[in-house]
């Protein structure tokens, strides 16, 4: 007798093979069967006409924070991830000195908009070092399995102080020796990763670039000895690849004798760049080095609401005389004062961040129900004014004053410079990508991309009407296998017998992503961008079923990986 047996399914696996309809058997967590007849459970679930497929491996989050206040990790645990990784992008709590924990936190709170308050009163702070950081995680509740990585801002931090994050000199061939014996302890310890954020998008709040912008060769390659010492970990970088960047991180990959993750995505900036640091990473793994590049599977959508951390009128002395205002108060006040509202319009005061809001306008659309993105650019924000003759920011403003001032907008930030996903598709078949970029648990106020692996199977497969579509067991196999191999995570991603038995059970006709909302439940009230699915019928992760019908069962049968 099987503990359980998913029957009759349409079984996507995880390897790429195309769907077959079998039963799915499970025992003590693992997966015992995939067979056309497995013999009867404990429990059985009928999934005549449902998708059967590996629990989703989300490598690139951030809720290195999250997961000590919030056992359920949301919203990725209820888009089928059941694995998540974080600590990327050179962010993230430890090592952590005493007193130390306010640069950290003003360093997260920079980079990936999760505000202080949130942080100081969610995060307890009561490790030092890296392996106790790991064991207060192992020791948490939680829904999902999780992997920590090493940030190479609190490394820095850590060892040089104040001068490891004001760029001014490089470390001390001490320094550097003491980093690297931190990390190699660290990823002893069990640590997935070592990450470091070499781009000038990232700054802490206080203004000053990442810890990581500046390193140079000895410093990196000195931590990539200490990687080579340990003989593990994964190397993620987040950069701007401006020329001799990407040579640099190979080179240190290569002394590590350890896998390359590079965050990719089409700047408008630059409409062609990622095309180039692909062919290095091409190159690079026809070299025989182990290199991926993360892809997002839509625009990144920065969301702007009159709730959000940013839209056109953040900076607008009216609005900024509203701080005490609650949302409700504030959407009253618009409603009435039609003075204001012109004001806020017309009279605007021109600085860097209005300007960028000019430019947002020709790409941000109204996210109406359809939940469409990857929308038609004629049908911007900035174009519509101009059919209809309006200034852009009346119409932005009474767009998201919809829906009781609750809609938003959805300003394609990044992977959209042609105004449609054909980029996004030619990042999805090529061999050197892995799903990524989808940034779980952070920019909780203006980008909510953690539902992407449910987006990646509806409108890849199933909705897209605006380019070619692509087959199911590709999908599958990318955001489960691949994005697990990319880790190491040899236990997961594939039904067979002998792999973990994350299984999600998928009603597909039914499959799709709810509208994003703004929420206040992180700690001390914050807010966040929350976006949940229908369509998940079940979710195991090791056997017990977290999700059912999109809600969570309760159950808490995460690990942490090491
Ligand atoms: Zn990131």
């Amino acid at each position: 007798m099987h503990d359980l047996v998913i029957r009759g399914g349409t079984v996507v696996d995880g390897s790429g093979s195309a769907p077959r309809i079998a039963d799915v058997a499970v025992d003590n967590g693992l997966i015992t069967a995939v067979e056309p007849h497995a013999g009867p459970g404990h429990r059985e679930i009928d999934a005549t006409g449902l998708l059967v497929t590996p629990g989703f491996v989300d490598i690139h989050t951030h809720y290195d924070g999250q997961v000590t206040w919030d056992p359920f990790v949301t919203p990725s645990s209820l888009h089928g991830v059941t694995t998540v990784v974080f600590g990327n992008c050179g962010v993230g709590f430890a090592p952590v000195r005493k007193g130390a924990a306010p640069y950290l936190i003003n360093l997260m709170e920079g980079v990936e908009d999760i505000p202080e308050t949130v942080l100081s009163e969610g995060v307890t702070f009561d490790w030092e070092s890296f392996p106790q950081y790991l064991d207060a995680l192992a020791a948490t509740p939680k829904v999902l399995d999780i992997g920590a990585q090493v940030p190479h801002g609190a490394l820095r931090f850590y060892v040089m102080g104040e001068r490891g994050a004001d760029h001014a000199e490089p470390p001390t061939p001490e320094e550097i020796e003491s980093m690297g014996a931190l990390l190699e302890e660290a990823l002893r310890a069990g640590a997935l990763g070592f990450t470091t954020s070499r781009t000038v998008k990232h700054r802490a709040k206080d203004g000053r670039f990442t810890p990581g912008l500046t390193a140079h060769e000895p410093e990196l390659f000195g931590l990539a000895r200490a990687m080579k010492r340990a003989g593990r970990g994964v190397i993620e970088v987040n950069s701007d690849f401006d020329p001799g960047e990407f040579e640099i991180m190979r080179d240190a990959a290569r002394i590590a004798g350890r896998p390359l993750s590079c965050l990719l995505v089409q700047v408008d900036r630059a409409p062609d760049l990622w095309r180039e640091t692909l062919a290095q990473i091409r190159a690079a793994r026809q070299e025989g080095m182990e290199a991926n590049a993360q892809v997002g599977c839509r625009p990144i959508g920065v969301l702007m609401g009159l709730e959000t951390s940013i839209h056109p009128f953040l900076t607008h002395p009216e609005w900024v005389a509203m701080t005490d205002h609650t949302p409700e108060m504030r959407y009253r006040r618009l409603q009435r004062d039609a003075e204001l509202r012109r004001m806020l319009v017309y009279g605007h005061p021109q600085n860097e961040q209005t300007r960028a809001m000019d430019f947002a306008l020709t790409r941000s659309y109204l996210l109406d129900e359809t939940l469409n993105y990857e929308p038609d650019p004629q049908r911007s924000v900035d174009a519509i004014a101009q059919e209809q003759n309006r200034h852009p920011w009346e119409l932005a403003l009474e767009l998201m004053m919809r829906e009781n001032g609750k809609a938003l907008l959805l300003n394609t930030f990044e992977n959209y410079s042609g105004g449609d996903l054909s980029v996004v598709h030619e990042m999805l078949t090529d061999d050197a990508t892995v799903l990524g970029v989808a940034d779980g648990g952070a920019h909780v106020g203006l980008i909510c991309d953690a539902s992407s692996p449910t987006f990646l199977l509806s409108h890849w497969a199933r909705d897209r009407t605006r380019g070619p579509k692509l087959p199911l067991e590709f999908l599958v196999n990318k955001q489960t296998r691949r994005t697990a191999l990319a880790y190491g995570l040899e236990d997961r991603g594939l039904l067979a017998p002998g792999f973990k038995a994350d299984i999600n059970v998928i009603d597909f006709e039914q499959l799709r992503l709810h509208k994003p909302e703004v929420v206040y439940d992180l700690p001390a009230g914050g807010k966040r961008l929350m976006q949940r699915a229908q369509g998940y019928r079940h979710t195991f992760v090791g056997g017990c079923e977290t999700v059912r019908d999109g809600e969570h069962t309760g159950e808490l049968p995460g690990k942490l990986l090491r």
